[in-house]
């Protein structure tokens, strides 16, 4: 029949012009980000916080994207992020709008649909950090959103509200003392209109821990919680810190104590509180930071505190007297688990130590654990006293001690998920173990460093890592029968953060590249697409105008890659400023082109044959490295990729080129500190250590050869 008439006009006309509003309308209405939404675990448009949502389990109720449909997963957006280096972030999705932190904290506002650039903000964190550019990367993991003020955090300490419709500089606080070597590369935590902030510390000199609390609107501090206790001279600031003493021994306010907090805050707001999972002790080495021992309260611990005002409520300690830098500021995970019958209100927590703890949140007392890695350090956990069984000789008392795992730990900040669905946890898991002896170090006369790496025992950072060294697998944990129900084993070490949806998908970018979905009840490997360069950073998802999207940043970096550096990093080719960094965004038939990629690169240690290397010098320099130059450049003088490798550097081999670096500071700009308390003598030793590395790593990265058979 054919359409005749008016009617049928207007009838075609009214379609047009619904179709108009629906498209012309951005996105539905404007979520207000507030106790109620930062709750609502059902709704999975928007990514609101580090961990999604308040049970930061990193579960999307979506489903648009599933074990079907995951093949036809392409391309939808990506943004070059030419300037950037280590991106390890989180972004969060609000209506439709990404953010973002980036290197050195740069902050940027993208349309979730198309990838344009909406705005910017720059912190000029290097300007503002000094000194303090010396301890750490440039890494953000994130940043907070609260009713139209976005939250970031830059590494010399700063806490900036930011209008998030316009970038523009609401309020700044600075949060930490800038004489001390503290930083933060954590991401801020809003809740209940207050937005908390840790730091890092622990390596670098005298630090002492602590959380602050400070209003959204005006940046003004509320409270604030010290992880360890100062001098008992200067008096208490809490009953807490009173107790906390007396699991101390020695003058450990000397050397700060430690227990500085950088990730894993999670709010609970079943029981008003605010969980915090604590670092380690400064300096590591027990027997100089508190000598003769002591639990050393609140390292190594989930401490909840009452979230208004900052109060101690509860703490489970998951290393008592910590001596190998097993922190426990890994993620706190909540879900109401089903065991024998009863409901328990939980958090699930695996920290460097290698256990997986399923604690009662309502009084932080143990309800079971298991072992998800190689544990040489304890045996296993006593479930009376919630206490580790630990093995003798594991302190290092005798000398030499091999200890699994390693400073690195059984699972660090790359994020676990939790699927509801499935009910199982899904967890980056690392095999690798570390050497520490204290027996080189001048115990009696350790004094605490200042922005120079020390932490009182040798680990052995002054030789390369070899490309070969630790494996990684994604694990898929039962809380409730703490047993591993699959595993998706991979090479090396680096093992980023992982996300699970309704769809049954688990998402993982990998050290090689990767970015692959895995099945959430087999771990059947269902898509992957290579995406350019390592990856560090945990994936998102959301949905705008009923389409589902998956977001991950690519930027090879993180604590691993600098100061762990080594072969085992280095062996991908992900080389200093090699290859550009990228924010991806996948969707159902997306209809992007795949950028070109850069191919990797080996930088090729220079071997001078007229260079005679001094082995006494070389000696004196491996200290120096250590102290100095380690945190950026790489294990054994061997770049992981987050600097230059100084064995391949032709600056090096001119000492007053070297000296305008180091000593006078010629490339502070593009983030080398300066160091002008280095002699002539010093920078020479240094020069003799990195020519011996260069010459005895020059062939690390080939693979080791396979013997043939007769
Ligand atoms: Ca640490």
């Amino acid at each position: 029949m054919k359409g005749s008439g008016t009617a049928a006009r207007k009838l075609r006309f009214a379609a047009a012009a619904i179709c108009l509003i629906l498209t012309a309308r951005p996105t539905a209405a404007q979520t207000v980000v507030d106790d109620r939404a930062l709750g609502d675990e059902a709704q999975g448009a928007n990514w609101l916080s580090y961990g999604r949502t308040y049970s930061e389990q990193r579960f999307s109720p979506l489903t648009q994207i599933d074990t079907r449909t995951v093949a036809k997963l392409r391309l939808a957006w990506s943004l070059e992020l030419p300037t950037d280096r280590s991106l390890l972030a989180t972004p969060l999705v609000v209506d439709g709008v990404l953010y973002f932190t980036g290197t050195f904290s740069v902050t940027r506002a993208v349309d979730a649909k198309t990838g344009k650039l909406l705005w910017e903000y720059d912190p000029k964190t290097i300007e503002h950090s000094g000194d303090r550019l010396r301890i750490f990367w440039g890494s953000s993991r994130g940043l907070a959103y609260w009713k139209g003020t976005l939250v970031i955090a830059t590494n010399d300490g700063r806490l900036v509200g930011l209008d998030a419709k316009t970038g523009k500089e609401r309020w700044t606080t600075q949060t930490i003392d800038v004489t001390k070597p503290l930083y933060i590369s954590g991401y801020p935590k809003a809740f209940r209109g207050k937005v908390l902030v840790g730091n890092g510390g622990t390596e670098h000199g005298a630090a002492r821990g602590y959380v602050s609390a400070y209003d959204i609107e005006t940046g003004r501090q509320a409270w604030r919680f010290y992880i360890v206790p100062g001098n008992p001279a200067d008096g208490f600031e809490d009953e807490a810190q009173e107790m906390a003493a007396k699991t101390w021994k020695g003058e450990w306010w000397k050397h700060g104590g430690g227990g500085n907090t950088w990730n894993g805050f999670t709010y609970d707001p079943e029981f008003n509180q605010i969980l915090i999972g604590t670092g380690n002790g400064s300096p590591w080495n027990q027997k100089v930071r508190s000598p003769g021992g002591g639990d050393n309260l609140f390292l190594c611990s989930i401490v909840a505190l009452d979230a208004d005002t900052g109060t101690y409520k509860w703490h489970y300690q998951t290393v008592p007297g910590e001596t190998w830098d097993y922190n426990s500021s890994m993620d706190i995970v909540l879900a109401d688990l089903r065991i024998g019958g009863k409901t328990v209100k939980a958090l699930m927590h695996a920290p460097k130590n290698g256990f997986f703890y399923v604690i009662d949140r309502s009084n932080g007392k143990l309800v079971s654990v298991g072992k998800i890695a190689k544990t040489t350090w304890a045996t296993d956990i006593d479930r009376k006293t919630g206490r580790p069984i630990e093995v003798k000789g594991s302190r290092y008392e005798n000398g030499d001690a091999i200890v699994w795992p390693s400073p690195f730990g059984a699972h660090n900040w790359h994020a676990m998920s939790y699927s509801p669905k499935t009910g199982l946890a899904y967890i980056p898991k690392v095999e690798l173990a570390a050497r520490f002896n204290d027996q080189k170090n001048e115990l009696i006369d350790w004094r605490s460093p200042k922005f120079r790496f020390d932490v009182a025992v040798d680990t052995g950072f002054g030789n390369d890592i070899p490309r070969d060294t630790g494996v990684s697998a994604l694990i898929a944990w039962d809380p409730i029968r703490q047993r591993k129900v699959w595993e998706a084993p991979q090479d090396g070490f680096w093992n980023p953060g992982t996300m699970v949806t309704a769809g049954n998908l688990v998402f993982q970018g990998r050290a090689n590249g990767d970015f692959i979905a895995y099945d959430a009840k087999t771990g059947r490997k269902l898509w992957s697409a290579f995406l350019g360069s390592g990856i560090s950073a945990p994936p998102i998802t959301y949905e705008v105008d009923g389409r589902q999207y998956v977001s991950l940043l690519v930027g090879w970096g993180g604590a691993g890659v600098g100061f762990g550096g080594g072969s085992a990093n280095a062996k991908y080719g992900w080389a200093y400023r090699a290859q550009t960094r990228r924010l991806f965004t996948f969707a159902l038939d997306g209809k992007a082109k795949m950028p070109e990629f850069e191919p990797p690169a080996f930088p090729e240690p220079i071997v001078p044959a007229d260079f005679k290397i001094d082995d006494a010098l070389a000696d004196k320099g491996r200290g120096l490295y250590v102290g100095q130059c380690l945190m950026c450049h790489g294990a054994g003088a061997v770049s992981g990729g987050a600097a230059p490798d100084l064995r391949a550097s032709p600056i090096l081999l001119d000492p007053s080129a070297m000296k305008g670096v180091v000593h006078g500071g010629g490339r502070v700009s593009m983030g080398m500190p300066q160091f002008k308390e280095l002699s002539d003598d010093e920078l020479e030793a240094l020069r003799h250590f990195v020519r011996r590395q260069a010459a005895q790593t020059v062939d690390a990265l080939k693979p080791a050869k396979v013997s043939k058979k007769e």
